[in-house]
């Protein structure tokens, strides 16, 4: 089991690293790691992340049930999502949920985001794949997630944002700036005619890569 030392700072310095990136608005999108003994920290609901503190942050087990929060704070109302991704995979120790615009973009018209910058399989395993509808919060968000995410680093929700996981807080950051990155440039090159996909064995080579990596995180 993948697990994140000092996971709460680590989450709070992602947090803070999402807002200043501009990947989330407000109290928007929710960053979680998985600790030593199974439980999860996870960033609370309605709090901005501009004024996030350590003792904000809530710790819940892989039930949802919490086991430590400050009065007035409660877990993300997308627990769920990251409570599944950590059910079903057993190699990560941080999921983050945002809503980044170009990203959910691709999401809202329920289409995935093609392979076709080099490298990007390296960092996320292949094309991202969007899912089919679940009403947030709800359990079938995180079920669709898990399918959507079957050997990759992210995958869109259908009409709502994106998802992504890896073994620490900023490696997932910065697979989610990526994603975001990547959809911002696919849809540029919609309008000079599509994009060009890369070669199958290039890919297949860099999602090998990813493989690696995802087992032997540096
Ligand atoms: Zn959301």
């Amino acid at each position: 089991m993948r697990y994140v030392d000092d996971a709460p700072a680590a989450v709070l310095a992602a947090a803070k690293d999402m807002l200043r990136r501009g990947l989330v608005e407000g109290t928007a999108g929710n960053i979680s790691a998985r600790q030593e003994d199974g439980s999860i920290v996870i960033t609370p609901s309605s709090v901005d992340y501009a004024d996030m503190a350590l003792d904000d942050l809530v710790v819940i087990d892989l039930d949802g049930e919490p086991i430590s929060a400050k009065e007035g704070r409660s877990p993300s109302s997308e627990k769920l999502l990251h409570l599944a991704c950590y059910k079903a995979f057993d190699d990560i120790g941080s999921v983050i949920h945002s809503h980044p615009v170009h990203a959910t973009m691709f999401a809202v018209a329920h289409r995935g985001i093609p392979a076709c910058i080099d490298e990007f399989s390296i960092y996320v395993g292949g094309d991202v794949r969007c899912t089919a509808y679940g009403a947030s919060g709800t359990a079938d968000v995180g079920a669709e997630a898990v399918k959507a995410l079957e050997g990759r680093g992210a995958a869109l929700l259908a009409n709502h944002g994106m998802v992504a996981v890896g073994p620490k807080p900023s490696t997932v950051l910065h697979i989610t700036a990526l994603v975001e990155r990547s959809a911002h440039i696919v849809w540029g090159a919609e309008s000079l005619g599509g994009p060009r996909p890369l070669p199958d064995e290039v890919n297949q080579g860099f999602a090998g890569i990813y493989g690696f990596l995802r087992q032997n995180p540096m």
